[in-house]
């Protein structure tokens, strides 16, 4: 059996995905909307956290920071068997998660963390890329219940480097989204029209996800959020967030990050007014300013 704990925007249709693979899943939500949702598709409702894990194989976690999840892994360790496989597929700090790891290990229990990239939609398709961090032999108990939910399936290495490749990558998303619409723009005043500077990039060495598939201007990709009133898609507050958890990162460990440093900084300002937006509509703050 599955403890599936939080079943938000994202926990909620992985949970379905894996009911629809064939596993009993219970879950858990304390906001009522959130489990009469994931209860629709198949999910069992549990009352608490406790009650959830108490016989569970394995526990997922998807919940919003990194606090949340210590307090839940004190509850699900008083309350599951030793040796219950724990996997975390929140968005928290390297730091946090090592630090779950180290409480799950000293518990008896294998732990995994296991980020996941594809926003909502993918974990709808049950397409979502998950980075792994963790010991061979539990990422291999955690393949099987991954698979259900995942396009793909990265081992990073040891416990928090999931985690690492997530912040990576992001910092990476957030530059290139800020750096396109700073192109469509100048394309704009030159008199280059959008359609142009898109076939040329996408066929040209600038090709990235955040002009391919996000393209921050109406037209070229009819399903970006640019089409659609920049509604989410992936959701300035939720980049904010990774942002923060980046520049951790990068203060703790000394590294050099000043294009990461300024794109956190232009988010973490856009984000004041425009959190729900999709974070593709940064294009829109660089037009005004
Ligand atoms: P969400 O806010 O929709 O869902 C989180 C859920 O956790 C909520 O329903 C909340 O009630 C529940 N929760 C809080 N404390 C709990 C507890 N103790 N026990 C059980 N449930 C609890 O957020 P989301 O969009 O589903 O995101 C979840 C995580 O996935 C976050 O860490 C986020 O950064 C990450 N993420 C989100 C996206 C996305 O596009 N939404 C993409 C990748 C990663």
């Amino acid at each position: 059996m599955i403890a599936f704990l939080g079943l938000g925007n994202m926990g909620g249709p992985m949970a379905a995905n894996l009911v629809k693979a064939g596993f009993t899943v219970t879950g858990y939500d304390p906001v009522p909307e959130a489990a009469a949702r994931a209860a629709s598709s198949g999910v069992q409702i549990a009352d608490s956290v406790a009650d959830a894990a108490a016989d569970a194989d394995v526990v997922i976690t998807m919940l919003p920071n990194g606090s949340a999840v210590k307090d839940c892994y004190d509850q699900i360790l008083a309350a599951a068997a030793p040796g219950t496989l724990l996997i975390d597929s929140s968005t928290i700090s390297v730091e946090d998660v090592r630090e779950a790891n180290a409480l799950a290990e000293d518990a008896g229990s294998p732990q995994i963390d296991a980020p996941v990239s594809g926003g909502v939609k993918g974990a709808v398709a049950a397409t979502l890329a998950f980075m792994v961090g963790g010991t061979d032999a539990a990422v291999d108990l955690a393949r099987p219940v991954l698979e259900p939910m995942a396009g793909k399936i990265v081992h990073c290495g040891g416990a928090g480097n999931g985690q690492a490749a997530k912040v990576c990558n992001n910092m990476v998303l957030a530059t290139q989204q800020i750096a396109v619409g700073e192109a469509f723009l100048l394309a704009e005043q030159l008199g280059l029209s959008a359609q142009s500077l898109f076939d040329v990039i996408t066929g040209a060495t600038g090709n990235c996800w955040a002009v391919s598939a996000n393209c921050p201007v109406p037209g070229p990709v009819p399903t970006s959020p640019a089409n659609n009133d920049f509604r989410p898609g992936f959701a300035t507050a939720l980049m904010n967030k990774d942002l923060g958890l980046a520049m951790d990162a990068v203060a703790a460990t000394g590294s050099q990050a000043p294009l990461g440093s300024h794109a956190a900084e232009i988010y973490a300002k856009f984000a004041t007014e425009h959190a729900d937006s999709d974070f593709s509509a940064v294009i829109e703050m660089l037009r005004r300013s």
